[in-house]
């Protein structure tokens, strides 16, 4: 496979954007990495007080895996990603019904699959981004951006503090919650229920290795689907072996308003009961006393009319504009994505006029809008896939698994 490194481009006064990105998750760090390579100054603002090791497992699909790449972060990536063989779609019951080969699959797509811890692939970006220079504040929460009218040339944003920094552009990478998204729109816009939440655990694998079952999830990687009646199960391996990452995906029983609730091991077991033992014997290595969190899913649709200000002075990207169920693993590479495309299109400016921020921001929106909605409406599809209860409908389902792998053999 090869990769091509982004060169960093130099340039002076005349078209150096001063650019303001709010929020340092997986999106706000791709793309001040790539708008720092564009030759622009940046500066992330984030509202958390610290950049912790906070998350569990993320896969890594090949187009957000040639994205890091191209920002030169293989070989610090490589060191904590697993590259799991297969993909598995197996019925709740247990019984296999198809696979994906990845690693084939990953040579056609000139990228590979890797799974992450979250933290890890959230340090590598950190690292990068320092060594461009990007500037990162935290403990910056931000409660409001002026803009002057349609013809500003600048933005401000506004602190919850009250201090105030004004940028040639402001980026809104602020989340499924974003404030900024509420700015543009210009009222409350919450994002969509889906129904589901999810449960997300970390495993240490040592406990699964005296089982023979278990124990072939660690030493061969690979990405289990369970599918099965209104809920389903994903499971694979992080740190070259050394923890399982599970998620569990269910009804949504959380109360009204909540975006995270308390569970138990209790409630986790009690659901999967009756589905594939592999799950059930890797609940029951959970400490019956272990803090567990269940996390509400939602999902916006995308945003109309438009995802910039009219002055081209403000733009947002990832879960801000297009969050999506987490059922096809590709909300933070959507995010990378666009990060990419921006920082691409931003490379391309040769002065700093509003007319043309507005030129770049629309062909990044252009080259955006309909991937990711596609994106999202693909993982609302698979909620409805993988949640079937047994019967004809789900016996055609598991027919077109298994003609895909036939597929995918030949
Ligand atoms: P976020 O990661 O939410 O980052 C937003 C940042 O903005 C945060 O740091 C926040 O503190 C900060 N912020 C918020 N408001 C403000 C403010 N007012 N001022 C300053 N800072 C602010 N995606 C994949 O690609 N692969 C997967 O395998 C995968 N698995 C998932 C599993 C689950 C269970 C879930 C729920 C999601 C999964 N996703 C996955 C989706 C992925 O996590 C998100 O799409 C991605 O993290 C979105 O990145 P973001 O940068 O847009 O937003």
């Amino acid at each position: 496979m090869s990769y091509r490194i982004q060169e960093r481009i130099v340039r002076d006064a005349s078209s150096k954007l001063n650019v303001i990105i709010v929020g340092a998750g997986l999106g706000g760090m791709g793309a001040a990495i790539a708008i720092q390579l564009a030759g622009h100054d940046v500066t992330v603002l984030e509202s958390a007080s610290a950049i912790g090791e906070v998350g569990a497992g993320i896969q890594v699909l090949p187009n957000s895996a040639r994205v890091l790449f191209a920002w030169g972060l293989k070989d610090a990536l490589l060191p904590y990603a697993t590259m799991p063989r297969m993909c598995n779609f197996v019925s709740w019951k247990g019984k296999h019904l198809s696979e994906m080969d990845y690693h084939a699959y990953a040579k056609g797509a000139n990228g590979p699959f890797m799974d992450f811890h979250r933290a890890n692939l959230h340090k590598c970006l950190l690292d990068r981004a320092a060594e461009l220079g990007v500037n990162l504040v935290t403990n910056a929460r931000i409660a409001d951006v002026e803009i002057a009218g349609d013809a500003a040339e600048t933005a401000t944003v506004i602190f919850a503090d009250g201090r105030r920094m004004t940028a040639d552009l402001v980026v809104g990478a602020d989340g499924i919650h974003s404030r900024l998204r509420e700015v543009l729109v210009g009222h409350a816009d919450p994002p969509e229920l889906t129904g589901d939440l999810a449960y997300r655990l970390l495993l240490p694998t040592e406990a699964m290795m005296s089982d023979p079952t278990l124990r072939e999830l660690v030493e061969d990687p690979q990405v289990n689907y369970w599918v099965g009646p209104d809920a389903h199960a994903v499971n694979y391996v992080l740190r070259g072996g050394q923890l399982t990452n599970m998620v569990l995906l269910v009804p949504d029983d959380m109360p009204a308003g909540a975006s995270t609730a308390a569970g138990s091991v209790a409630e986790m077991r009690a659901r999967y009961k009756g589905w594939d033992p592999r799950i059930t014997k890797m609940l029951d290595l959970c400490d019956d006393s272990s803090d567990v969190t269940k996390w509400r899913l939602c999902i916006r649709p995308g945003l109309e009319p438009t995802w910039s200000h009219p002055s081209g002075a403000m733009t947002l990207l990832g879960d801000a504009v297009h969050a999506t169920l987490p059922y096809l693993a590709s909300g933070a590479g959507m995010a990378l994505e666009d990060g990419g495309v921006l920082g691409l299109c931003l490379a391309k400016l040769t002065d700093k006029s509003a007319a043309s921020k507005r030129q770049a921001l629309a062909i990044y929106e252009e080259c955006r809008r309909d991937r990711t909605e596609r994106v999202v409406a693909r993982g609302s599809y698979n909620q409805h896939m993988y949640h079937l209860h047994d019967g004809p409908e789900q016996e055609a389902r598991d027919q077109r698994f298994l003609e895909f792998a036939e597929m995918d053999r030949q």
